[in-house]
């Protein structure tokens, strides 16, 4: 029988629909923290096979085909402890002042994953066993942030606090209870800071009616309708605006990551519809806070290359020779979107955002 730890943080109907791993691997260490352990239990209640190694190395079955070890490896959660240096705080511009991660690698199937070329080996999920000592880490960077909090426009936020930077925490939450734990913590925090994140899933019913102060931004990651297709393994796009809606009217200050915006055949009206959609989600909520950041396709020759093993049959646009070579600040080469198309996007989506959501504040264009 499921204890109460290990009963899953969502209603049942809901939880049909949540992600199951196949399987779950808990580390020797991981196993010292009652989170670590009761993330265990819960998949365990939810089907996963739970397999607890006997040191903290996580090494997967050796699968010969590609395709093969890139199941495998999406089908498997870690449970693990955040080393110190996994736990030290980076600025993270545009969004926020600083990154924390609660968990990195990701379960669903986006064909434009963003964490394709940035996490290394198998895309495995990991998830971290020691949250008092990440959360326990925070407090000393009040105050200190260098990004939103030097911006004029965006220094009312407080200290900004970016949870989904390496992972979607929100897809998992109904297995770590991470998210319920760090909205708690920033709820209680009397200061000046804001915890964001942001996510492509739906399973907001575990934060709904937390005392989260109004220190938590939640924004969902949205794109036209004709290209949801490409979102594998993720909620549809009218349940993540309804969740969106949902915790609006719980209070929370909610936003729109528009990504990766593309310029397909018919992205204006495309971008319309989304626009509409999200209008509708939102349409009475009380002292609505909505924010929307708008970001485009890029790709590097490295994240082209981890999503062509991955996706091979998949018909996303990443033609080197319809985009601007651009080079990052590190040195490295990315490719984006010529410049004339990127003003006719920015123009028509900026226009779309300020007569479908005129109370909006747009906080970049990327
Ligand atoms: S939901 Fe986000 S992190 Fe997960 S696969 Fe899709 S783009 Fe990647």
């Amino acid at each position: 029988m499921a204890t109460a730890s290990s009963r899953p943080l969502q209603p049942v109907s809901t939880a049909a629909r949540l992600w199951t791993p196949r399987r779950v691997l808990i580390t020797r260490s991981a196993r010292g923290f009652v989170h670590g352990r009761a993330i265990a239990e819960r998949a365990a209640a939810l089907g996963s096979e739970v397999v607890e190694l006997a040191s903290d190395r996580i090494v997967l079955p050796k699968e010969e085909d590609p395709r093969a070890a890139y199941r495998t490896a999406k089908s498997t959660l870690a449970v693990v402890v955040a080393s110190p240096s996994k736990r030290r705080l980076q600025p993270i511009p545009p969004s926020a002042d600083w990154r924390f991660d609660l968990a990195e690698g990701c379960h669903a199937h986006c064909q434009y994953c963003y964490l394709a070329g940035s996490l290394g080996g198998p895309p495995i999920t990991r998830v971290y066993a020691n949250l008092d000592e990440i959360l326990d880490g925070l407090p000393a960077h009040l105050g200190r942030g260098a990004v939103t909090s030097a911006s004029a426009e965006r220094a009312h936020e407080g200290t900004t606090f970016e949870a989904s930077c390496y992972a979607d925490p929100l897809g998992i939450e109904h297995l770590t209870g991470s998210l319920r734990q760090a909205v708690r913590f920033f709820g209680r925090w009397e200061a000046p800071v804001q915890l964001r994140f942001t996510s492509k899933f739906a399973g907001v019913a575990p934060l709904i009616g937390l005392d989260h102060g109004r220190r938590v931004r939640v924004r969902m990651s949205v794109n036209a309708p004709a290209l949801i297709r490409y979102e594998g393994g993720t909620s549809p796009l009218g349940a993540r605006l309804d969740a969106l809606g949902q915790l609006a009217r719980d209070g929370y200050r909610v936003g729109l990551t528009v990504a990766p915006i593309q310029p397909f055949a018919d992205w204006r009206q495309g971008y319309a519809d989304l626009f509409a959609q999200a209008a509708r989600a939102l349409d009475e909520v009380p002292d609505l806070d909505l924010t929307v950041e708008l970001i485009t396709h890029r790709f590097t020759p490295g994240s082209k290359s981890v999503l062509q093993g991955w996706y091979p049959g998949s018909d996303l646009d990443l033609d080197e020779a319809a985009r601007s070579r651009k080079l990052t600040k590190f040195g490295s080469v990315k490719y984006v979107y010529p410049a004339d198309t990127m003003r006719a996007m920015r123009a028509a989506l900026t226009a779309l955002v300020s007569n479908n959501l005129p109370t909006a504040r747009i906080l970049y264009w990327t």
